[in-house]
């Protein structure tokens, strides 16, 4: 708490004295989560300068701000996160930088919410895991094309020339996902994994989708969670579950020896990026890439 008031205090005060002039004549961008760094370089390119601070496997329920991160924060000229909640304990900077000059974009809450999943047990009231939906993952990119364009206009025309490329990837992508989805029986479309960060995956491809924990990692799965679940699994025939990078393998193994314990078989099908995208240089490292590489190991797992 004491930890909280002195990171408060050190924003207001580098607020007062910071000026609005850019670094080398470009934007200082500053991100949460990899997913959103990953979609903010691609449109700025080499127009801006940008630093995320979530990098590969970090939990971004968990993640706090350090002092090092506050004063990158309010040295940035914009800062893109994606809101709902999903960063729950940068809430309150964010809440105090709001209240300032310069307000943080929280992407996912742009979004149309009436078109969202709804929870009543989140803090938001609404699943925040928003980026599994391509056509919301488009809108994220819509929003920081304008609010770039809007705030250095000489590279507008930039901006909005890498939007357009971008975009037509994404619908590649998407098209790319449909046909492998396509190849895994409709009964088989069954994910369970450590916690609920697939739900809109799910809605979108036909998948029955259970996580562990809850929306949050926050709260640790119970012996019940476990033992209710493994039941699931033996009566569904789920053939594999899945760990995810940003959280620790240990609750799905857990599931995996109650489930052997009752005399059924059920193997770990390998490690999905879930709220964090794979080291940098590898497939995973991009948002593009973590979804097919999600994907592909989904389908190859569980066929
Ligand atoms: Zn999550």
């Amino acid at each position: 708490m004491k930890k909280n008031i002195f990171i408060l205090f050190v924003l207001i005060t580098l607020f007062n004295c910071k000026s609005d002039k850019q670094d080398n004549g470009k934007l200082n961008i500053v991100t949460t989560t990899s997913m959103i760094t990953d979609l903010v370089k691609n449109i700025g390119g080499e127009y801006i300068n940008i630093e995320g601070l979530m990098g590969s496997g970090v939990d971004p329920h968990l993640y706090k701000a350090s002092e090092g991160d506050v004063t990158k924060l309010v040295n940035a000229d914009i800062i893109f996160y994606n809101g709902l909640h999903l960063e729950g304990k940068l809430v309150e900077v964010f809440e105090k930088m709001g209240s300032q000059t310069k307000t943080p974009i929280a992407l996912a809450e742009e979004l149309d919410k009436s078109t969202l999943i709804g929870s009543d047990y989140f803090a938001s009231n609404y699943d925040p895991h928003v980026w599994f939906n391509i056509e919301y993952f488009k809108e994220f990119a819509n929003k920081v094309t304008s609010i770039l364009s809007e705030k250095d206009p000489i590279n507008a025309v930039n901006y909005i020339e890498n939007e357009k490329k971008y975009l037509a990837k994404l619908d590649t992508l998407q098209g790319k996902i449909k046909a492998i989805i396509e190849t895994l029986p409709v009964e088989k479309r069954i994910l369970v994994t450590a916690h609920d960060a697939f739900n809109y995956f799910g809605k979108n491809y036909g998948f029955e989708v259970v996580g562990l924990q809850g929306l949050s990692t926050a709260t640790e799965a119970g012996v019940q969670d476990v033992q209710k679940l493994a039941a699931f699994i033996i009566d569904k025939k789920v053939k594999a579950i899945f760990v995810e990078s940003s959280v620790p393998k240990r609750t799905i193994e857990a599931l995996e020896a109650a489930v052997k314990s009752k005399g059924h078989e059920v193997s770990i099908g390998g490690t999905l990026y879930s709220d964090a995208l794979g080291n940098a240089g590898t497939i995973e490292g991009t948002y593009i890439g973590m979804f097919e590489y999600n994907v592909n190991t989904i389908v190859n797992a569980l066929k």
